[in-house]
């Protein structure tokens, strides 16, 4: 989860999206974005998925015991390791992505740095 940080040699030559946004107050352009809930959902939905992941894979395991004790101690070992990291990646995906959702949405995700205000992307 990290976050890209553009320094001084960063040009915005692209004709990108560029919605920086001005603080309605002040109107300065020396706004930080919190992410507060985008952080902490990536984090809660990594924790969440590898648990959930992990949950699965022993699931998996009590089927594998049908099929006798060295398929189940080989699928539990794979399939912990590997339901626990696509769990955990997916989960804080979707995490960040629900988090990013509440951001913009709910939080005052903006900071002006210039006179403290805080607002949201959109007019709430
Ligand atoms: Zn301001």
């Amino acid at each position: 989860m990290n976050e890209l940080q553009f320094g001084s040699e960063w040009h915005d030559d692209n004709d990108v999206m560029d919605v920086t946004p001005h603080c309605p107050k002040c109107r300065s352009a020396s706004i930080e974005t919190r992410n507060l809930a985008r952080r902490f959902g990536g984090a809660i939905g990594a924790i969440a998925g590898t648990t959930s992941g992990v949950a699965l894979a022993l699931t998996g395991a009590e089927i594998g015991l049908l099929a006798g004790p060295v398929g189940a101690m080989f699928g539990a070992a794979a399939g912990v390791v590997i339901d626990g990291i696509i769990g955990g990646a997916t989960g804080c995906a979707a995490g960040s992505r629900l988090g990013a959702a509440i951001d913009q949405n709910i939080l005052h995700n903006h900071h002006c740095r210039s006179c403290g205000y805080t607002f949201s992307d959109k007019p709430s």
